[in-house]
């Protein structure tokens, strides 16, 4: 049975993904080293843990939702890691956005533990996260995938199995690389038509319904006021950080650096984002202000 769950990790989507796993029956035992997530995770009824160590005891399963690959495998690898302590028997479902690399080391050392783990990283966002509509993109072997699919049905509307370790986070990265294309594409076009008199709205539904068409404009309008309840109708507040795009398009340079591919638009995406994310300030707004690059009145 996978009744008990340890969920590490608590952040802006490990929170909500937490509490639909509570709402789903499962018994979840929770930790993050910030107090607010971790008395927040008690409101939405997790039993909270004082260290990763203590939340994992008699867990059937570990969910770990951390910022990044050193976040991993500190918490997983070495002397004092959890796969020292761990029982055969647990599942390991990791799914922070991390290097493939890095889930493949993680997934291998718990293999030699005979520990059964997958990478499973998630598209959706934070809404998606708190409806429970995450799309997730495992990787590892379809007996494991299996085994996590109840817990990730709980959280989540889709599940895809890439292929073996590691090919979820390459889904990820090559997902993530062509939402960043799409939105800079799409902001460049709306300040074009804006630029020569067009109103964005109607541009925005123009293209939406013409061979332009993409998920940024169907849901995610970068031109503030033209759709509502998104970052840029909010002061590009909340949503997809500048910082954490950033890190995955320097995670599709990796792996295409490491495949020998060519991609010179990914390239081209990474070098406008760490343009337009050049102070902290930028860095922590929603990646859909990139616009605001565009809306520059430089040159005229
Ligand atoms: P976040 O920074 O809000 O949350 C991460 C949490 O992990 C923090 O609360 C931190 O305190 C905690 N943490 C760090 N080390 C820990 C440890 N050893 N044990 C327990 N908790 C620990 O980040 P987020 O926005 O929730 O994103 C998490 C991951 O999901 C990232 O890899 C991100 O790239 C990915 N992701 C984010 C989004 C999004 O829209 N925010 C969408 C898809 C994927």
């Amino acid at each position: 049975s996978s009744n008990s769950i340890a969920f590490l990790g608590l952040g802006n989507m490990g929170g909500p993904m937490a509490a639909n796993l509570v709402r789903a029956g499962f018994n979840v035992q929770a930790f993050d080293p910030v107090e607010v997530a971790l008395e927040q995770a008690r409101k939405n009824g997790c039993a909270i843990a004082a260290s990763a160590r203590e939340a994992v005891q008699g867990a059937d399963v570990v969910v770990t939702m951390l910022p990044n690959g050193d976040a991993v495998k500190s918490l997983f690898l070495g002397v004092h890691g959890l796969l020292e302590q761990l029982p055969p028997e647990v599942l390991l479902i990791d799914c922070s956005t991390i290097a493939a690399n890095d889930a493949r080391q993680v997934i291998a050392a718990a293999g030699q533990k005979g520990i059964a783990a997958i990478d499973a990283p998630v598209s959706g966002g934070t809404a998606a996260a708190a409806a429970g509509t995450l799309s997730f993109m495992c990787g590892g072997d379809a007996e494991a995938i299996a085994r996590a699919r109840p817990v990730l049905e709980a959280m989540g509307a889709n599940i895809f199995h890439a292929g073996p370790a590691g090919a979820g986070q390459v889904a990820k990265t090559c997902n993530n690389m062509l939402l960043a294309i799409q939105m800079i594409g799409t902001a460049e076009a709306l300040q074009l038509g804006v630029d020569n008199g067009l109103d964005p709205a109607v541009l925005s539904e123009i293209m939406r319904s013409s061979s332009g068409g993409n998920w940024t404009l169907e849901k995610y309008n970068p031109y503030p006021g033209v759709m509502e309840g998104v970052p840029a109708s909010n002061g590009y507040l909340g949503g997809f950080a500048v910082a954490l795009m950033l890190k995955d398009l320097g995670l599709a340079m990796d792996t295409a650096a490491g495949s020998a591919s060519s991609t010179p638009l990914g390239a081209l995406a990474r070098n406008l984002y760490q343009l337009h994310g050049g102070t902290e300030a930028a860095k922590r707004l929603d990646f859909s202000s990139i616009q605001k690059m565009f809306s520059r009145p430089v040159g005229k």
